[in-house]
């Protein structure tokens, strides 16, 4: 079998576009989409092998494009994370072209330079895949993408997986396989063009329409660089107490990688495989390995599997009937979504969770279910509370625009890879929130305390 059909049948590969890469082609060209590092990165290890077995040099492409709900800080963070990337692409002998609108079609770059094949990632939301579909209809190479942003690839577990109970012991099954390190090489022809590509600074946002009204995260700054560190420090000083911890929205005690896993400036291969080699209690890697690969990968497959997967479209028949049924319930307090922006409700513990997003582009996990459940119960519908919800999360969170951002929104608000609970008003038979209770299970007066408005 020929290397190029051996990397054709490698579990990550997905054929898009099958053929034989065009031999007059000058180079292999890898459409750098989700997975924004350059190392431990698969698609990037495929598509230099790809390169390496036809004798052509690699070059990266980057289409900076406008989209929904992104805004100056995730641009920001963006842009950082190109930066680092495209001076460590070098050490790969690769080449990096970043463009922007109008200059972004890949299909107009792959004519431009030749290419003989395109690599790309795998992006299972709706906005990437449909992206990459009109490429495959315009070119006239083979296409493959690439599942780099996940342990076990998402073509092993197919179909809808309706509960973590259900996916977690296949990615148990399949887990140890895919911790494997990547092979790191450098493409073996060095690329020696000189195309016309922006530099990796704020600047390029200068000839797009970027929303200016959401501040860069100050205390988070994009990059695989800082997301090592992040993981060193989580490794070696909050792994050992993570099960407790990560309940304390008060008490940093969790990794705060999502904006680097969301961003792919970090492969959860790698961070599930620190996680395994360090000196801490099994119970507390397992609890930690659970939210990393069962539950983010069951979020990635409900994105995959739920066309309508960021609106109340997507609940269940059960959850879709207890919802209708208290559809008409009152609703005692009820907001706008600009009361709830800019946090003005009754409840200071919501308060301080919505400003906490606003403020540092990231909100804990256990604020973040409460946070969620309380915009069903404060709008006039499960629709325009989902609607908000996404809106919202996208804007504000550097993780938003993911896979687990519509999953643990689909959780809160339609009972989404959950189970029905007992039935009480507004919220029939989904899961229930008390601010009571939820403010007595941690120190809430000082999460309060820590975000108020400045
Ligand atoms: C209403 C709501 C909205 C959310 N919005 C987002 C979002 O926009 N983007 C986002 O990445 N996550 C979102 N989450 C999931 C989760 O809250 C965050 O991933 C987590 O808080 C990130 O913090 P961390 O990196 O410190 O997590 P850690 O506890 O350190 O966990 C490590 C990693 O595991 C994954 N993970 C952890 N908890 C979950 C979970 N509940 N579901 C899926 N994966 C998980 C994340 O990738 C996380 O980075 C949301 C959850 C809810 C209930």
């Amino acid at each position: 079998m020929s290397t190029i059909q051996k990397l054709e049948n490698d579990p990550r590969v997905v054929v898009r576009r099958s053929g034989l890469p065009d031999p007059d082609g000058r180079c292999v060209v890898y459409w750098m989409r989700r997975s924004i590092r350059a190392e431990e990165n698969p698609s990037l290890d495929i598509a230099i092998q790809a390169a390496n077995a036809m004798g052509k040099p690699l070059v990266v492409f980057f289409a900076l494009v406008p989209v929904a709900n992104a805004n100056l800080r995730h641009y920001t963070f963006l842009i950082e994370a190109l930066a680092e990337t495209s001076v460590e692409l070098r050490k790969r002998n690769a080449g990096f072209v970043l463009r922007r609108v109008p200059d972004h079609s890949v299909t107009g770059f792959c004519s431009e330079v030749g290419a003989a094949l395109l690599v790309t990632d795998e992006n299972p939301l709706r906005g990437p895949e449909h992206r990459l579909q009109t490429v495959v209809r315009q070119l006239r190479i083979p296409i493959w993408s690439v599942d780099s942003d996940v342990v076990v690839p998402s073509k092993l577990i197919p179909g809808k997986q309706y509960a973590a109970r259900i996916i977690r012991p296949k990615l148990m099954k399949l887990r140890d396989e895919f911790l494997r390190p990547s092979r790191s090489i450098a493409a073996r022809l060095p690329w020696k063009q000189n195309l016309k590509s922006l530099l990796c600074n704020l600047s390029v946002m200068g000839g797009m329409k970027v929303d200016h009204s959401v501040q860069s995260a100050s205390t988070i700054r994009g990059g695989t660089r800082e997301a090592k560190r992040l993981l060193r420090e989580f490794v070696n000083k909050k792994l050992a107490g993570y099960p407790e911890r990560r309940n304390h929205p008060e008490d940093d005690g969790t990794s705060r990688l999502s904006p680097y896993l969301h961003f792919g400036n970090i492969s959860p291969v790698t961070i599930a495989s620190e996680v395994l080699k360090a000196d801490a209690p099994k119970d507390a890697k397992e609890a930690f390995l659970d939210q990393l690969i069962t539950w983010r990968e069951l979020a990635i497959n409900f994105v995959r599997y739920n066309e309508l997967y960021d609106s109340i479209e997507c609940a269940e028949p059960w959850a879709a009937r207890t919802l209708a049924k208290h559809a008409k319930d009152p609703r005692p307090v009820l907001y706008t979504e600009k009361q709830l922006e800019n946090a003005e409700t009754y409840d200071p513990l919501w308060n301080a969770a919505q400003i906490q997003m606003v403020e540092q582009g990231w909100m804990h996990n256990y604020m973040r279910m409460y946070w969620g459940k309380k915009i069903l119960e404060w709008t006039r519908s499960p629709a325009e509370a989902f609607q908000i919800a996404v809106r919202l999360n996208d804007k504000y969170e550097l993780d938003g625009r993911d896979p687990n951002g519509y999953a643990g929104i689909a959780w809160a608000i339609a009972g989404k890879l959950d189970r029905p609970w007992f039935e009480r008003p507004i919220f029939g038979q989904i899961r229930y929130m008390s601010g009571k209770s939820t403010g007595k299970k941690f120190d809430s007066k000082q999460y309060i305390e820590q975000h108020s408005k400045q």
